[in-house]
């Protein structure tokens, strides 16, 4: 956090110092009282200038709703600086899902966000005032970068986050998420990034023509190769591998393409997450039945993979995988 850093070293004040308010800010706690005791006292010039800095940071980012979810998962809608809106979601179990830009470009058939189209990207201040935002609610140990938006379009900052998060958030690798679409050239960015945070594919189809009706803005690529590309990071980099793929009846919930998806990761660390498609105003797919769900799932793991059914987390708050519209409740 270079801001506060700078604030405190330019004004007089010493690493120590600059090192105690960059812990408290980014683990949610507040600043000021860091340096309540006397051996810890900040000098006289330095304090104007971190609350300045201080100020400047929270208003980067202010959460106009909060929405409660009955999984115990809490949406946030934030206003960003520049009057943006976008979402972020408190997860059960310590986790948080970020939002990386205002909008999506890639426009997945399935996602409220996909409709909006892109407005732009965060910063890296702005993915690291939505962390804040989370900790100073609840406990945040593992950050998902799946809100709004398609990190690979925002990779510098996402990245330069992660590698935040991690030196300055204690947060550890593996539970920094990176999820993308695919492009092949990314994997080889990620894992210039340290650390390389772990990898959560959006494959949703093995078919080629099928996906790119489904994903229509994402990198045409074989969807074959994109996974073997994915595999080969996760594994080179000692991470488990998160498929995501989206269950919409009579598209993607096909056995035959479950079983050739198993055959494809079996004996990699992969774990395949099934997402039933959540409901989204103006899009009208279908779940599979409760039953077709749970035959899949004992298919793919009878072939030897581990699979879970992601009933995505805030669902009852439209906190769900594919329902960010950052729209207030009483638009609707
Ligand atoms: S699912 Fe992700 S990549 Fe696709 S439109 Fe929504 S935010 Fe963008």
């Amino acid at each position: 956090m270079q801001r506060l850093r700078d604030a405190i070293l330019d004004s007089g004040g010493k690493a120590v110092h600059a090192d105690r308010a960059v812990d408290a800010w980014m683990l949610g706690r507040p600043v000021l009282e860091a340096f309540s005791e006397p051996r810890y006292a900040l000098p006289r010039h330095a304090r104007p200038a971190l609350e300045a800095a201080l100020a400047e940071l929270g208003a980067l980012a202010r959460v106009v709703e909060e929405h409660p979810a009955e999984d115990g998962g809490r949406k946030l809608l934030l206003e960003l600086g520049d009057g943006s809106r976008v979402e972020t979601v408190l997860l059960p179990r310590d986790g948080l899902c970020v939002s990386t830009q205002v909008g999506c470009r890639v426009g997945c058939q399935f996602c409220g966000t996909g409709t909006l189209g892109l407005v732009r990207n965060l910063t890296t201040e702005e993915l690291l005032a939505q962390v804040r935002l989370g900790r100073e609610r609840q406990k945040v140990r593992r950050v998902v970068f799946m809100g709004m938006g398609e990190p690979a379009h925002n990779i510098e900052s996402v990245l330069e986050a992660v590698a935040t998060l991690h030196r300055d958030g204690r947060i550890g690798r593996e539970q920094l998420v990176f999820s993308t679409v695919g492009h092949p050239r990314v994997f080889a960015r990620l894992e210039e990034c340290t650390p390389p945070p772990a990898l959560a594919l959006s494959l949703h189809s093995l078919d080629r023509d099928r996906r790119r009706v489904l994903l229509p803005r994402a990198p045409d690529v074989e969807p074959r190769e994109l996974l073997a590309e994915a595999v080969a990071y996760a594994t080179r980099n000692r991470h488990p591998l998160q498929v995501q793929w989206t269950l919409i009846a009579g598209r993607t919930d096909g056995l035959e393409e479950a079983e050739e998806l198993a055959s494809l990761v079996r004996g990699t660390r992969t774990v395949v997450n099934y997402i039933p498609v959540n409901a989204v105003d103006g899009l009208a797919f279908q779940r599979p039945s409760g039953e077709h769900i749970h035959a899949l799932v004992a298919r793919v793991q009878d072939l030897g993979v581990l699979t879970k059914v992601r009933w995505s987390a805030a669902q009852d708050a439209t906190g769900g995988c594919g329902q960010l519209v950052a729209r207030p409740k009483d638009r609707g």
